[in-house]
Parts: structure tokens; C-alpha cells; sequence
């Protein structure tokens, strides 16, 4: 399938969502507009065609999904929540991709891969919990895309330090939240977040 920009981003919209998103495991879906812009930007820096990916915290698939349809050769997605897993396998199952899901943690996940794309929970509700999925990603790959809230960008960019990784390149976005409580006034409530994309200092190995 040769896709454009914007047509990925109408493919991704027809995938089947979260039936009943946890906000206390903080499953925010990325959105399929801006899932696309960060897997075309990333096909653009080459780090798609061709390439083993995996998607930790895959919810319903849509970030690994994507990066399958644009040229990655094959993705592993884990996902501990048994109904995101459901819901991404049926997902996988109208396409001809080479993908493989996993339900348990991320931290089980020893296989290497060369690029990591995920949305983790972003850590407000689970204190670092973010980080735990970092840490995991640091291990297992040399790049690493990963959304965080935009006020994080500090911790972020300290942590990948830490890890001898840079942040080479950072893409925001608002992210469009569910309405979750009555006395909301505006239905759709939005939050800053970016997407970092990280990689690992020249002269050091995984
Ligand atoms: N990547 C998806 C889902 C983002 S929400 C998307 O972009 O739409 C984050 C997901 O991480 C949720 O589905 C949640 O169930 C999962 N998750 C949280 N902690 C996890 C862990 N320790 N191991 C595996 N999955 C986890």
C-alpha cells in the first residue's frame, strides 16, 4: 500500500478505538492526524522503511499500525490491558503487515529493535510512569519516539542525558481529551503535548 500523508491519516481514522478508555491507566489515544505527522516525519528521517519497530503500550495499534503501512518490515506492540490488546489484533487483522502482539508489560519485552514509537501514560495519574517506559525504550533501541505532556520537556531531555541519548528533534501538538466530568464546560479539553524523538550518542552501544 503506497500511502500519502494525509491518506495514512484517513486509514488511521477508520481503525476501531478504545471502547472505554481507562483514564486511570491514562489510555489517551493519539489522534490518527497526528499519529501521521509524527510516522511521516519519521519515514522522512528514515526511521520507518525497512525497519523493526515496537510499540510499547500499543493501546489499539494505531502508532505501530501506522508505521507498518509506511514500509517498517515488522512491529512487536505490548499492551497490558486485555481489551486494547482485542481491539488491536482486529485492528492488525485487515491488513497484510507483519505484526506480532504481546499482552503483558512492557518491561517483559527483552527484544531488541532499531526504533521505538510510543504514547506512554503520560505519568500524572501513575507517578513516572513515563519514565518506567523510557527506561525500558533506552534499553531496547537507538531511537525513540515518544509523547510526553510539553511541560515534562525538562525531565525528558535530563533523562535521555542520563542514558546517553540525544532529543534531536520535538514536534507539539494539543491533544484533544474526553470530556470527563459534568461540570466541564467546554466538551472537548485539550492538553500540550510533544513528541520527542531521541537517539543514541554516537560511541555508545546498546
Ligand atoms: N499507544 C496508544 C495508546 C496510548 S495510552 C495510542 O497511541 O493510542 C497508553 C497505553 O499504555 C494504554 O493502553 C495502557 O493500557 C498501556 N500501558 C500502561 N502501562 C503499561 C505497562 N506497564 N505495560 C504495558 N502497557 C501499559
Amino acid at each position: 500500500m503506497k500511502l500519502s500523508k494525509s491518506g495514512l491519516a484517513i486509514e488511521l481514522s477508520k481503525l476501531k478505538a478504545f471502547e472505554d478508555p481507562s483514564a486511570k491507566q491514562e489510555q489517551y489515544p493519539t489522534d490518527s492526524e497526528i499519529a501521521a505527522e509524527v510516522l511521516w516525519q519519521a519515514k522522512m528521517l528514515g526511521d520507518v522503511d525497512d525497519k523493526k519497530i515496537s510499540d510499547l503500550g500499543a493501546g489499539t495499534g494505531i502508532l505501530g499500525i501506522g508505521a507498518l503501512l509506511l514500509g517498517a518490515e515488522e512491529c512487536i506492540f505490548v499492551e497490558k490491558d486485555a481489551d486494547a490488546v482485542k481491539i488491536c489484533k482486529e485492528n492488525i487483522e485487515g491488513y497484510d503487515i507483519n505484526a506480532e502482539v504481546i499482552q503483558g508489560d512492557i518491561n517483559d519485552l527483552n527484544e531488541k529493535c532499531d526504533v521505538i514509537i510510543m504514547n506512554p501514560p503520560f505519568g500524572t495519574k501513575k507517578e513516572h510512569a513515563d519514565k518506567r517506559f523510557l527506561e525500558q525504550a533506552f534499553r531496547t533501541a537507538d531511537i525513540i519516539y515518544s509523547f510526553h505532556k510539553t511541560s515534562t520537556e525538562k525531565f525528558v531531555k535530563a533523562i535521555a542525558k542520563d542514558h546517553g541519548f540525544d532529543v534531536t528533534n520535538r514536534w507539539d501538538f494539543s491533544f484533544p481529551l474526553k470530556k470527563t466530568h459534568k461540570f466541564h464546560k467546554r466538551k472537548i479539553h485539550r492538553i500540550e503535548v510533544s513528541c520527542f524523538r531521541m537517539q543514541r550518542m554516537q560511541g555508545k552501544h546498546l
